[in-house]
């Protein structure tokens, strides 16, 4: 990706209504951008973030045996009411009317819509187990929309639905999305700690919830629940075992806060220039900045390693602006790709600095070994 045909529109302040670290630079970094209180559209670098980490969480998932769906936003209250919690959920759920006089909601968790899949579909035994799980938008009417993508009102989640035989099925269930989360944050770069919780409105015995371990705050990224039958009573989602006899399928639920993943990694990943991205989620993994577009062996060079970097998979922005260093820097570390290769003076004995962010160490390079150095550093980095 070349600098001057993509879009990232930094910002020198945040908004004054930015009170935490992560929403400020998320808006400066130019990630996200604010429609109306608490809704957000990803702009393309905070996109990118986005991706990766819900590639993360859907390659973890999908190593589990879990299996992906997608279940719509759209539901109807009448759902909502089989399970009663449909008055529970209060002002949270968005509900109106649509044209043929039919009570809707934005879905703000699929609980019922699973269980309603599930027992017209799961009948026997031999159907079960089965995780189901979706990464998907979902709509809270937050009382007190804050903090950016950490309380939103339309916000991205993976939530997942495990359906068991017995009580000792849920339980090995739940273990393995537990083992699963413990995965999933690892790889986004996060310390966290699991606690026990109080289960809310999504009900059921017992749950935990991983807490994302920041500098300033501590921050739910994720909330695993064994529901066991109360859902599936509710709503009659039954199957036949093995000697013919009806019983309720065991459930379990779990949710990830995909987008406020983000705001969680930046927490915990800043120095006073900006965002120090873990490199499995950071929007490309190096930036080449050369110092001086109109110097014409620079501006070759750039281009050279860029090329070459492209056709090694590495995933790479080339800051072809016509702007200063200075001005180049301050950007690139605000956006806090891992690695900066710096294009200047030096090219003169064929050397070119790379600066890793994280520790701003630099090193010179002889420009022509730049694609193995990095591949090196990289594949050292992904152990
Ligand atoms: P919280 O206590 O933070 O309001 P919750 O307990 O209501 O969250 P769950 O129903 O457990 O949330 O949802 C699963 C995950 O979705 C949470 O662990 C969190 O990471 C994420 N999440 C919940 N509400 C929001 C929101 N308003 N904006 C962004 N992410 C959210
Ligand atoms: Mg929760």
């Amino acid at each position: 990706m070349k600098w001057s045909n993509y879009f990232i529109p930094t910002q020198k302040e945040a908004p004054k209504e930015a009170e935490t670290i992560s929403h400020k630079l998320m808006i400066r970094a130019g990630l996200i951008d604010k429609l109306s209180a608490g809704v957000y559209t990803y702009l393309p670098l905070g996109l990118k973030v986005l991706r990766k980490v819900e590639n993360i969480v859907r390659e973890e998932m999908n190593n589990s045996g879990a299996v992906e769906l997608l279940m719509p936003s759209l539901q109807p209250a009448s759902l909502w009411k089989e399970t009663k919690r449909f008055d529970k959920m209060g002002k949270d759920m968005i509900t109106f009317i649509d044209r043929h006089n039919r009570e809707m909601i934005f879905g703000p968790t699929h609980e019922e819509v699973i269980t309603d899949i599930v027992r017209k579909y799961v009948k026997s035994w031999k159907q079960l187990p089965i995780i189901l799980y979706q990464i998907q938008t979902k709509f809270r009417d937050e009382i007190r929309p804050r903090f950016g993508v950490i309380r939103a009102r339309e916000f991205l989640m993976k939530d997942a639905y495990s359906f068991d035989i017995n009580e000792k099925g849920l339980d090995n269930s739940y273990n393995l999305m537990k083992e699963t989360y413990k995965k999933i944050f690892s790889r986004c770069g996060l310390k966290f700690k699991i606690q026990e919780a109080d289960s809310g409105v999504i009900g059921g015995k017992f749950s935990e919830e991983f807490v994302a371990e920041g500098e300033c705050n501590e921050l739910e990224v994720g909330h695993i629940f064994k529901l066991g039958t109360e859902y599936s009573l509710s709503m009659k989602a039954y199957f036949v075992d093995k000697y013919g006899k009806e019983s309720p399928i065991y459930m379990g639920c779990y949710g990830i806060g995909v987008s406020r993943i983000i705001a969680a990694i930046i927490e915990g990943n800043y120095d006073k220039n900006g965002i120090i991205w873990p490199l499995s989620v950071s929007p490309f993994e190096v930036v080449i900045i050369p110092i001086n577009m109109s110097d014409y062996e620079i501006k070759n060079i750039s281009e050279k390693i860029y090329k070459d970097l492209i056709e090694n998979g590495i995933d790479v922005i080339l800051d072809d602006r016509e702007e200063s260093a200075g001005f180049k820097f301050k950007d690139a570390d605000l956006c806090g790709f891992p690695y900066q290769v710096v294009i200047g003076k030096k090219i003169k004995e064929k050397k070119v600095e790379i600066k890793a962010r994280s520790t701003n160490k630099t090193e010179d390079i002889n420009f022509e070994k730049v694609t193995d150095y990095i591949k090196d550093i990289l594949r050292e980095e992904k152990k």
